[in-house]
């Protein structure tokens, strides 16, 4: 099996496989007063600790939720129950996923006003665009910082300091799921408040994530309950899900630098690839993660090459262009010119993936070439 859909969910580590059946064995109810309870409290501190340290920000800075949709619909629907009665501008930009973009849509139809950046003409978002975006009336700003289509790295770091320097009454969140533990993100760096991260994204379980929240900021709950996760997450926590997700934290913690630079090779490798078999070309190359690839094919379309390529147990994805059929308008955000559109691939990288495994997918491709060429 060749999988290079690691954007859509990675493999679990084995670590993280250890971890969830060691939660389901230490099956207490953290709540529980007792020694069954306080083993599994233990495991929720333990996953807690390792995620904390990973990103450099206190324990109590985290709040284990059901993923990043999650995360980033309790960061921005929070924001808007605390601060949007008094103020009601929203930037965020036009290239979000749609776990940050559709509860941004929802505050527009309570009466928000949302400002969407679109990228330049090069493809490229300026922390300059985001932060001249911002006036008194705002009280969050939300931008990723990996876009899950291109790979595109967006000025978060820049662009949220700016505007914690000017406005510091405004709310800055960033979706970093397909940045963390890939690139080196920290709290200090990204200056960010609320900073959503995901567990099946960094070969942990699905189903499990956790959101930042920086100490002193008051964010109301989205989940109300029994008062877990100092009351901001209520329902009893997911103990084999969250050691799961810590365990994976921990077993890719030691070798990010070494991990990005594998990455960065084989992202070369794949433009060499490219260029080499004529008919396929890279749609993004600005400043960007080498974990996420957006290539186009000319005369295939996405989804005929993506289930060509499924028969020979290679698996990519159609670029995210359609999602379930519906189109999600952001690679046209990304000013990828409309002739590779509809024949992008999404091709994404783990600590996994080899050349042999790149060399395999345009072995593949070219074979679809030759036998497909009728369908041009
Ligand atoms: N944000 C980005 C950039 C993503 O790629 C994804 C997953 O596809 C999500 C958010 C949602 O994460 P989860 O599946 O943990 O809810």
């Amino acid at each position: 099996m060749i999988y290079l859909d690691n954007a859509a969910t990675t493999k679990p580590c084995d670590a993280a496989v250890q971890g969830i059946l060691k939660g389901l064995e230490v099956f207490g109810n953290p709540s529980s007063l007792h020694r069954c309870g306080v083993d599994a409290e233990l495991l929720v501190s333990d996953a807690r600790h390792a995620v904390a340290e990973s990103l450099g920000c206190l324990e109590e800075e985290i709040y284990f939720t059901s993923g990043a949709t999650e995360s980033s619909n309790t960061a921005i629907f929070g924001a808007f129950k605390s601060q949007g009665k008094r103020r009601h501008r929203v930037v965020t930009t036009t290239v979000e996923h749609p776990a940050t973009a559709r509860p941004i849509d929802e505050l527009e139809r309570l009466g928000c006003e949302v400002v969407r950046i679109s990228p330049d003409e090069n493809g490229v978002i300026s922390a300059e665009s985001i932060i001249d975006a911002v006036n008194e009336d705002t009280f969050l700003v939300s931008m990723m910082l990996v876009n899950n289509e291109t790979g595109a790295i967006l000025p978060v770091g820049k662009a949220f300091a700016a505007i914690h320097r000017r406005f510091p009454k405004v709310i800055t969140h960033c979706d970093c799921v397909q940045g963390y533990m890939k690139l080196p993100v920290r709290v200090k760096t990204l200056s960010a408040d609320l900073i959503s991260l995901s567990a099946h994204k960094i070969h942990g379980p699905k189903g499990t994530g956790a959101l930042y929240v920086r100490k002193g900021l008051h964010l109301p709950a989205l989940v109300m309950g029994g008062g877990q996760e100092k009351d901001l997450r209520s329902g009893t926590e997911s103990v084999p899900l969250i050691c799961g997700f810590g365990a994976a934290v921990k077993s890719l913690a030691g070798d990010l630098n070494d991990r990005l630079e594998r990455a960065r090779h084989l992202e070369s490798y794949l433009a060499e690839k490219c260029a080499e078999n004529g008919g396929a070309t890279l749609n993004y190359t600005g400043e960007k993660s080498p974990y996420v690839n957006s290539i186009s094919v000319a005369g295939l379309k996405s989804e005929v090459l993506l289930h060509y390529l499924e028969k020979k147990d290679i698996y990519v994805s159609s670029g995210s262009a359609c999602s379930k059929g519906k189109k999600s308008g952001v690679l046209a955000e990304f000013r990828i010119p409309v002739q590779n559109m509809d024949t992008t691939l999404r091709i994404s990288f783990s600590a996994e993936t080899t050349e042999a495994d790149i060399d395999a997918l345009f072995d593949g491709i070219k074979s679809a070439q030759a036998e497909l060429a009728h369908l041009r």
